[in-house]
């Protein structure tokens, strides 16, 4: 087990009276309740030479990086951005193009999704580049969506293609925050989580949550093109399974909406029924001959 996941185990078994925090660590962004409204509030810590690498990409890729994987994550909630937060802890040795590169490259980002970033910190220390961005957002009149409303017999869907993130698509995905709001207003949605640590891991935590098991087709999975094109020793479908960082929607809904979502196709990019929740708590691929085998534990492990 790694760090992370010991510590998020060890928060949720320890927490104290949760109050007005209506859903709290374990889901893509907690849920405040707030007079009158619910907010959700997401947070994400990226560091140069871990979660990216300032040699081989631009302090603006890295920006807009930092502050994307937020709006995904506020996205997997079916709610608005509203305001980000951006905390940089520079190199001492950094000139000051290096902050204000990585604020252009977010305020890009921030203004094509309308979200002004409302204040933050900066400071200075003997590591590496390291960035923290917060946002809050708002949840549309359904509230906002949590990985724990799948039920056996939902059909599961994805938007996007998936696998092969590293060569590119990681630094340059738009967060499918539209998406989930075209979809959360217009479809009864039962759960959902964006895919930041590939399909097989990701899919386990919403059924986790939800308190099912789930098969995949193994012959729905829609495979992105950069999954093809890396050679190693890795099949296409097994990058599709378990690469990190697609940063597309995983949905559970109920079979009439599945074929209503599949058929209309209301997005710019494709939605693919991928498989099933089912009863139990085993994840399955189901082979195109119809057997069917564990999902291989693939996935992006943080360490
Ligand atoms: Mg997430």
């Amino acid at each position: 087990v790694s760090l992370e996941l010991d510590h998020i185990a060890w928060l949720r078994a320890t927490r104290t009276s949760t109050g007005e925090v209506r859903v709290g660590v374990g889901d893509d962004a907690a849920v405040v309740d707030t007079p009158g409204s619910a907010i959700v509030v997401t947070t994400d810590l990226v560091c140069d030479g871990v979660h990216f690498c300032l040699e081989t990409t631009t302090p603006e890729r890295v920006g807009r990086k930092a502050l994307a994987v937020n709006l995904s994550d506020v996205a997997a909630m079916a709610a608005r951005p509203v305001a980000a937060f951006v905390s940089l802890l520079l190199p001492q040795s950094s000139p000051a193009s290096l902050a204000r590169d990585v604020t252009r490259g977010m305020r890009a980002l921030a203004a094509q999704f309308q979200v002004p970033i409302a204040g933050g910190d900066t400071n200075t220390w003997p590591g590496k580049l390291v960035i923290n961005v917060a946002v809050v957002g708002a949840p549309d009149d359904q509230g906002p969506l949590l990985r724990s409303g799948a039920r056996p017999g939902d059909v599961l869907l994805v938007t996007g293609q998936l696998g092969g993130s590293l060569l590119g698509h990681h630094l340059d995905f738009t967060p499918r925050v539209h998406e989930a709001l075209t979809l959360h207003s217009r479809y009864r949605l039962h759960a959902g989580l964006d895919l930041s640590d590939g399909l097989a891991l990701d899919l386990r935590r919403l059924v986790q949550e939800s308190g099912c098991g789930a098969e995949v087709f193994a012959a729905s999975v829609p495979i992105a093109a950069a999954a093809h094109r890396l050679e190693d020793d890795r099949s296409a479908l097994q990058h599709a399974l378990g690469d990190g960082e697609d940063f597309e929607l995983l949905l559970a809904v109920a079979p009439d909406v599945a074929d209503l979502i599949v058929g209309d196709q209301p997005l710019p990019v494709p939605v693919t029924a991928v498989g099933r929740c089912v009863a139990g708590s085993d994840v399955w691929l189901v082979m195109p001959d119809g057997s069917r085998k564990p999902l291989p534990e693939l996935g992006f492990q943080h360490q």
